[in-house]
């Protein structure tokens, strides 16, 4: 079974997830470690529990999913695996720092292109890949049927829905992704997503104010 491990970083509070295997291979989806110190905290857990990481995936390129993706490609030689139509948004990085005010931390490019109907697999576990655009044009979310969770980036929160004014942005195809792609999964299914607390599906199936029943 897969286990779910997360971090808050840099001062966006963005969720980094370690998702890792008995066999202790572990993938790192949007390392947002801002300083040294968030490095550190990260590197300790994988010593900790003697993770080795295998794949380096960004759900989407915004400036806070993305402030650690060198640091871990430089530690682990790993290469960059996200959607293409994250291209632009990546390259908007430096701008995004200078808007927030943020230390630059350049970006390595994506040099593994991955979509829908792809699929990841960590050891024996399979994680599907589901193309769910509308927060950002090729937000990426990961499925695990076995151990019933998706990591969703910031397309779906708990009540809430990711932010669609920014470049790519687009409110009813964000929507649409939900009800189409992420609804679609099993209730009991546990969202991991890019701020905030986890939630499930059928909770937000049902009570979620912009895209629920209620
Ligand atoms: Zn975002």
């Amino acid at each position: 079974m897969l286990n779910v491990h997360s971090f808050a970083f840099n001062p966006f509070s963005e969720n980094t997830y370690i998702v890792y295997d008995e066999n202790k291979n572990c993938i790192l989806f949007d390392p947002g470690m801002y300083d040294a110190h968030e490095q550190m905290e990260l590197i300790n857990f994988l010593n900790e529990h003697q993770l080795k990481p295998q794949y380096l995936i960004n759900t989407h390129c915004h400036i806070d999913h993305i402030l650690g993706n060198t640091f871990i490609s430089e530690k682990f030689g790993l290469t960059l695996h996200a959607h293409q139509s994250e291209i632009p948004i990546l390259n908007m990085d430096r701008a995004s720092a200078t808007m927030y005010g943020l230390h630059y931390h350049e970006s390595v490019a994506i040099s593994q292109f991955i979509d829908e109907g792809d699929v990841i697999m960590l050891g024996k576990h399979r994680l599907t890949i589901l193309l769910t655009p509308g927060h950002s044009p090729g937000s990426l979310s990961f499925y695990n049927a076995d151990a019933g969770f998706v990591i969703v980036g910031d397309v779906l929160f708990k009540s809430s829905i990711g932010r669609t004014d920014l470049p790519g942005g687009d409110y009813d195809t964000l929507i649409h992704s939900i009800k189409t792609k992420l609804f679609t999964l099993p209730d009991s299914t546990i969202v991991y997503n890019g701020h905030g607390p986890a939630t499930d599906i059928g909770t937000e199936k049902k009570y979620n104010p912009f895209c629920g029943e209620m």
